[in-house]
């Protein structure tokens, strides 16, 4: 791990000379193609349920969301998912869902063990708090890696965005350090520019994607809903303006680049949120300032536009192999390479092929 302060990170932060930035996404660049290379891993993002029981004050599935139609796949339709991953040549599917009470730990688990019987196939999920003996089952039936963000480390800020269910007070800190001990790859990771949240703040979260040595790191602009009180103001978290962050593409930017630096060989996406504020070049931009992974939708097109996470996301017309060949044709334009396998923590791929194209001319033969 490489050492920064939390000084300089706020200095980092707080940079606005466009030289200056040059300067530290250049050195994160380097840091990501020494340490991690330069594969750019893909991970298949099935949305398997829109059903969530929370009421986080900043995410349009809330439950009190009344406005969004819900839907919830069957087994069937997440293995058309899974076979589409194969068929496309992804190492990874990530399952991800709102706290979906009927995504039953059993069903869950049944899934998870087909999956690893009948594919190659990295499993991670992605649902939620969920108890320790559900997390546990699904890792024994298989599960390689959990994502959940803790999305501040302001614990303050996070009490007041994000309530916990029957009056507790959830610490998704404690249940990453949790699914470390039952051998999960664990994935942490924040919003940028929640309102509410300071420089200070986000200087912290750096600094905790360290202490806690996550192996993948998800930083993501908050993007307001208006159907939620945070982005329909609500709900407004005091603050001193001169503190607040701004919830823009430069943030994320340092961020993903400031976390390159100090958290060497994790997996970093370069996020859909990313993506939607800057439909053109933000994902590739993501991957020039430090990130190594990509994460394509599969979920079926009929269903994009119900997991309304937020306004506008991108990528909710695509098909899933539509959006393959536009991603390999991003990577391969930054003189990167579609990594194979599943592309774990640390894993620094050797290129399978330096032709152009080539990656796409596959996806096109497998169709
Ligand atoms: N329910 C699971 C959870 O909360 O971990 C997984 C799904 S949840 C939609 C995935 C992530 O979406 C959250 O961790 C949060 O960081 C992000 N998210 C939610 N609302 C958002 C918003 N308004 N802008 C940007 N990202 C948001
Ligand atoms: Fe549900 Fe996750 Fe959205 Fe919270 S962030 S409302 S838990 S889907």
């Amino acid at each position: 791990m490489s050492e920064m302060s939390k000084l300089d990170i706020l200095g980092w932060l707080r940079e606005s000379d466009p030289v200056r930035l040059q300067e530290l996404y250049e050195r994160a660049d380097a840091v990501r193609k020494t340490h991690v290379g330069d594969a750019v891993h893909l991970r298949g993002l099935i949305e398997i349920s829109s059903y969530c029981v929370r009421q986080c004050m900043y995410c349009g599935l809330r439950r009190g969301n009344r406005s969004l139609t819900r839907y919830r796949m069957t087994r069937e339709e997440i293995f058309d998912c899974v076979h589409m991953a194969e068929k496309l040549g992804y190492g990874t599917v990530v399952m991800q869902a709102g706290e979906d009470d009927l995504l039953t730990a059993e069903w869950i688990a049944e899934i998870v063990r087909a999956i690893k019987r009948e594919t190659r196939l990295a499993v991670t999920l992605s649902l939620g708090e969920r108890r320790q003996d559900e997390l546990q089952l699904w890792r024994e039936a298989g599960a390689d890696r959990y994502l959940l963000r803790f999305e501040t480390s302001d614990k303050e800020l996070f009490r007041l965005i994000h309530p916990g269910r029957n009056g507790d007070r959830p610490d998704r800190l404690a249940l990453l350090r949790e699914l470390k001990r039952l051998g999960y790859e664990a994935g942490g990771g924040v919003m940028v520019g929640i309102p509410g949240q300071s420089f200070q703040s986000l200087a912290q979260d750096v600094l905790t994607f360290c202490e806690m040595d996550l192996d993948m790191i998800g930083i993501g602009p908050y993007i307001a809903h208006a159907a939620t009180p945070l982005g329909s103001g609500a709900l407004c978290p005091p603050i001193d303006p001169a503190e607040q962050v701004p919830s823009n593409e430069e943030m994320v930017y340092k961020m993903i680049a400031l976390t390159r630096i100090v958290r060497q060989d994790a997996n970093i996406p370069s996020t859909t949120a990313l993506a939607t504020i800057n439909k053109a070049d933000g994902r590739k931009q993501g991957l020039r300032v430090g990130a190594n992974v990509v994460m394509p939708n599969l979920t079926q097109t009929k269903y994009r536009r119900l997991y309304e996470i937020y306004p506008d996301k991108a990528c909710i017309e695509e098909s899933a192999v539509s959006c393959s060949q536009c991603l390999g044709g991003q990577i391969h334009s930054l003189g990167r390479f579609v990594g194979r396998g599943p592309g774990g923590r640390g894993v620094n791929e050797a290129p399978v092929s330096v032709s152009p194209d080539v990656d796409v001319q596959l996806v096109q033969l497998q169709e």
